[in-house]
């Protein structure tokens, strides 16, 4: 294949206990999937239907490099989540079978620019620009099933500067793994390599230059990064 213009690298996460790489195809985020983050964003956690929005691929930073503050935001806010990495598609998918399509699962950190995101919010406007911008989505490596299983319960926690800012458990999901999955299938086709953020548990909160950013899921990872 020749192309006029030189092709884009495909992103990609490391994976636990090999040298071969997950290529990263779309990312998904579910939002306000757990009750004490919807209360404090100010919406009564009633089991809605869940809600997504995505992220492009590229705004993936990986293997601990450092986040760059994003231009045209003085409130750029750290949110702490899950996240499920897609190893085989589907549509429609049951929520039976949802985990079938699970290659494993990692930690990342849906950032955001919240000043944006509620601009967009108040003008009835879409989340990109408060959401999918450059270096959006810090993640871990990829923890294979095979190795870890399917966590449906472990703390999840982040850390600024040594300091416990989120702290939760995964049984704490509104909607779980499988029925994210199911669900997030009917309304587009699943692909391998796509990465699903399942939402963040309450403490969201604005970082600056110089913080450095640890979370953790039980069973699953560690991320460490600096904001510079
Ligand atoms: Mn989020």
């Amino acid at each position: 294949m020749e192309y006029v213009i030189t092709p884009p690298p495909v992103p990609t996460l490391p994976v636990e206990g090999t040298e071969a790489r997950f290529p990263v195809h779309r990312i998904y985020c579910v939002g306000r999937n757990y009750a004490e983050h919807a209360r404090e964003m100010g919406h009564d956690p009633t089991r809605e239907p869940p809600f997504f929005f995505l992220k492009p691929a590229d705004a993936i930073v990986t293997d601990g490099a450092d986040f760059p503050y994003p231009p045209l935001s003085k409130d750029v806010h750290h949110e702490m989540e899950l996240v499920v990495a897609i190893g085989k598609g589907g549509a429609n998918i049951p929520v039976e079978k949802a985990l079938e399509h699970v290659y494993g699962y990692a930690v990342g950190l849906d950032m955001t620019r919240r000043d944006l995101q509620g601009e967009a919010k108040k003008l009835g406007r879409p989340w990109d620009t408060g959401k999918g911008f450059d270096a959006s989505a810090p993640c871990s490596s990829v923890a294979p099933a095979s190795k870890i299983g399917h966590p449906s319960k472990g703390a999840i926690w982040l850390k600024v500067n040594g300091e416990t800012r989120q702290s939760s458990d995964l049984s704490q999901l509104i909607w779980n793994i499988p029925e994210t999955i199911a669900y997030l299938s009917t309304l587009f086709t699943l692909a391998p390599g796509d990465l699903i953020f399942s939402g963040t548990p309450a403490g969201v909160a604005a970082v600056k230059k110089g913080d450095v950013l640890e979370g953790r899921v039980e069973g699953v990872g560690t991320i460490k990064f600096k904001v510079v």
